[in-house]
């Protein structure tokens, strides 16, 4: 196709003169900047304004073009001339507003092209075009409604680079005919109104390095005011200590990318945290983090040494010595193991001398007289150094005044050393009882060592879980794997929840020399007997050995004063039942993969170490602000004096039935596969919003129906891919049952290719599931349609079946919704 600048192209009319007449002129009819009498040149600029405040795109938006923003020719190509022309408007600042119209709406058979200039896609496969128009209502134009049009046509043509121009129309794809939502006629215009479209449309795969747009007009009366083409990316952004780079979005309108992030210096982790950038620019489904290194403290997303000190003070001064005393640095980030002092006379710093010093005191010595000294002082953890001081400088007295003041010198001396004696006393005593922060009971790491070997195989790299139980005295236990935490270093808030053995509180937790941090506090109520402490605090003991991002995490433990606290992470959005109870159909499928990955991970972990939870369910998994979930719950005595759910076996113990595996309620036979199935439950709980499992079913119809055969049915709108995961989990025979690692991997695929997760579970094969499939019933286990209705609390439903002609078992067996 061969094209012509179009008329106007260039033409630049001064903020003055929005000039030209209403009908025969097509500008007046496609919009404010050729319709002075009717839409004078204030609204142009309103106008002009509100689209340059609408210029800052969204930081996940990356403009290719932007014609609002070029300043100079855009050099697009109108074909033919007498189509498209350019209306050379400048705004109040005199920048240009490139706007093309076209209005041959009287003449017949009308195809006016107007093709961009060459926009390279910047690697990006999936670009997005939105249009800003104004387009005439046919019905208001006298005489043109036999060949007015309403809408007008786009297209691409790909190419590697600028040679394509020349292409015939035949070989542009088209993306789409564009209609206007809003049209206007001529009583707008007297209204001064604008109605200004935008539609947005994108293409994709794209496989060149760049492309043409082509917009073509079949007759209709529209001013193109500006066109925006770009592509999305999920933006750079450090989440759980991990960078994540800019990472253009995938080609497919549903691709989810998986990216491996990379942790932030000074932090390491296990596994490469990972992320998953949508196909509109978001972030998904965090997965792992990085921690900090010993003696490094998280701090707004990076981990640092020790703070500088700043508070340096001089002691005693003498002739030949200087004695100064600081603080410890405000963020020591760990804890100190010394100082190193660098010191040199004023002048002279290549000639320096280096002390090292356990305190926060030192005596310089071997001065010079009346000289100025500088000092610098810096800390260091297990992290190593932090950054020097800065300079400090003081000076030794002169030799006379030292001489002359000899007389005093012992008095002075004696007073000075009572003075710091009796200061040392009352710090020492202050600092063993009354310090806020951890003491550690356990300082030796070969006891350490030890305990980790007694009894239990300890293969290299893989931590094993320690019963509790297998501690003579369990207050033991707890202080092995629980820090002692002083109780003035918790601020309690609020109660938030009630737990077995007292209230569970949000509340903040300062150590010193870590930032404050928000936590949970579970509390013992007073009056506890001595197997109530023990039990509580077990907890603690177990949770206290686990240190992965889905199981909760514990801060420490309070057993020094009363109440006796257990302190945890705090979960912001509490218990997963509750919340999706109160947040129905809010979250998108990949949203609710994201959470169940998460929980499969936590209990991948548990398994691993070779702890079984026995007490899987959504009301024992917390969930943060980020939709993060953590298992918790970790009770010693399990299972499960404090779980409402539990109910008493036959045998004796204290089982919460619907979560649990047949197996593990016949014959307590509790393993990570009873925990499995558990986790089929999580995730039917999770799908149905915070369902309740079997609904009013009584627990021993729950018993009976499940050791028949009979599964819950599949969640409305379930992907099918997880109702099958949910029915593995529910296997009869557990080694049939999927590993949690096979779980996990299972979830990451569907994340990876949420495609997998559109093929929903229909209808009728819910109902057919939840009547037949998995259960007996159509084989003949109930005699009548009665009886199986009654086993399941339907009873009141017989007449109505019976009434629908459904009055054998295989009738019912081919029952559909409608
Ligand atoms: P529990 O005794 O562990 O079942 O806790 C009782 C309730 O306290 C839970 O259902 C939660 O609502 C709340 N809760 C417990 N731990 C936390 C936590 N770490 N963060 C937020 N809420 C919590």
């Amino acid at each position: 196709m061969r094209g012509s600048r179009p008329r106007g192209a260039g033409r630049r009319r001064p903020p003055g003169g929005c000039g030209g007449d209403t009908l025969r002129t097509p500008a007046s009819l496609a919009g404010c900047y050729s319709a002075p009498r009717r839409a004078p040149l204030w609204t142009c600029l309103l106008l002009c304004a509100a689209l340059r405040t609408l210029l800052a795109s969204p930081s996940n938006e990356v403009n290719l073009l932007d014609s609002r923003t070029v300043m100079g020719d855009l050099g697009w190509i109108a074909f033919p001339k007498n189509g498209w022309e350019e209306i050379g408007e400048v705004d109040e600042n005199y920048a240009p507003i490139h706007t093309y119209q076209v209005c041959k709406v009287m003449e017949q058979n009308q195809n006016n092209w107007l093709l961009t200039s060459w926009i390279s896609n910047e690697g990006a496969s999936r670009i997005f075009i939105e249009l800003k128009f104004t387009l005439r209502d046919c019905n208001s134009l006298p005489g043109g409604l036999g060949t007015c049009k309403e809408t007008f046509n786009m297209y691409y043509f790909e190419s590697d680079d600028e040679n394509g121009r020349n292409i015939k129309e035949n070989q542009y794809i088209k993306i789409d005919t564009i209609a206007a939502d809003e049209s206007f006629t001529e009583l707008d215009l007297g209204d001064r109104v604008m109605k200004l479209n935008t539609e947005v449309r994108d293409v994709g795969p794209l496989s060149k390095k760049g492309f043409y747009l082509a917009f073509q007009d079949v007759g209709a009366c529209i001013a193109l005011v500006s066109v925006r083409v770009y592509y999305k990316k999920c933006p750079s952004v450090i989440r759980h200590l991990a960078v994540f780079p800019d990472t253009i979005t995938g080609a497919d309108s549903s691709q989810l990318l998986e990216v491996s992030g990379s942790c932030v210096n000074h932090s390491v982790t296990d596994e490469p945290p990972k992320m998953h950038c949508s196909a509109e620019g978001e972030w998904l489904v965090p997965i792992g983090k990085c921690m900090c290194k010993e003696g490094y403290e998280e701090k707004n997303g990076t981990c640092q040494a020790p703070s500088p000190v700043t508070n340096v003070k001089k002691g005693k001064i003498a002739k030949n010595s200087i004695s100064l005393s600081w603080q410890e640095p405000d963020r020591p980030n760990g804890i100190i193991l010394e100082y190193e002092i660098k010191y040199f006379e004023k002048d002279q710093e290549t000639s320096y001398t280096i002390i090292k010093s356990k305190e926060t005191t030192i005596t310089a010595e071997g001065l010079k007289p009346a000289s100025v000294y500088v000092f610098q002082i810096r800390a260091r953890t297990a992290a190593g150094y932090g950054v020097f001081s800065r300079r400090f400088e003081f000076e030794t007295i002169p030799v006379f005044a030292a001489s002359s003041d000899q007389s005093q010198i012992p008095i002075i001396a004696v007073s000075v050393t009572v003075g710091v004696i009796l200061l040392a006393v009352v710090i020492g005593f202050l600092l063993s009882g009354r310090r806020c922060g951890y003491s550690k009971a356990k300082q030796d790491p070969e006891e350490e060592k030890m305990h980790f070997h007694n009894g239990h195989i300890k293969l290299p790299g893989v931590r094993t879980y320690i019963d509790p139980h297998t501690y003579e005295d369990p207050n033991q236990a707890v202080h092995e794997f629980a820090k002692e935490i002083e109780a003035s270093c918790i601020t309690i808030e609020r109660v938030i929840g009630a737990g077995e053995f007292g209230e569970v509180c949000s509340g903040r937790l300062k150590l010193p020399g870590k930032r404050e941090l928000p936590v949970a506090i579970k509390t013992l109520k007073v009056g506890y007997t001595e197997k109530q402490r023990r039990d509580f605090l077990g907890e603690a003991s177990i949770m206290g050995q686990f240190d992965h991002p889905n199981i909760i995490h514990l801060e420490g433990v309070v057993t020094k004063s009363k109440p006796v606290m257990i302190v945890t992470e705090y979960m912001e959005n509490g218990s997963l039942d509750t919340f999706l109870k109160k947040n129905d159909g809010q979250f998108t499928v990949i949203q609710l993969v994201g959470m169940l990955r998460g929980i499969a991970a936590g209990m991948k972990y548990l398994s691993d170490m070779g702890y079984v939870h026995r007490d899987l369910a959504a009301r024992n998994i917390l969930i943060n602000s980020n939709l993060v979930c953590k298992v918790s719950d970790f009770g010693l005595s399990r299972v499960l004096e404090d779980d409402p759910e539990a109910a008493y076996t036959t045998r004796g113990g204290k089982i919460p039935i619907r979560w649990t595996a047949p197996e593990a309620i016949a014959f307590r036979k509790f393993t990570s596969a009873s925990d499995v199935w558990s986790y089929g439950i999580v995730m039917w709980e999770v799908v149905s919003y915070g369902e309740r499992p079997y609904w009013e079913m009584t627990n021993q119809d729950v018993i009976k129906a499940v050791e028949e055969g009979y599964r819950l049915p599949s969640p409305m709108d379930c992907p099918a891919a997880l109702y099958q995961l949910m029915l593995d989990c529910w296997q009869k025979d557990r080694n049939s049952r999927p590993k949690f690692d096979e779980i996990v991997n299972m979830l990451d695929k569907l994340i990876r290719n949420p495609s997998s997760l559109k093929t929903l579970v229909n209808a009728s094969s819910r109902v057919s599931n939840l009547l037949a499939e998995h259960g007996p019933l159509g084989s003949g286990a109930y005699r009548s349609v009665g009886e199986w209705l009654e086993a399941i609390k339907m009873g009141r439903y017989t007449e109505i079946f019976m009434e629908n002609g459904y009055s054998s078992m295989d009738a019912v067996a081919q029952v559909t919704l409608e």
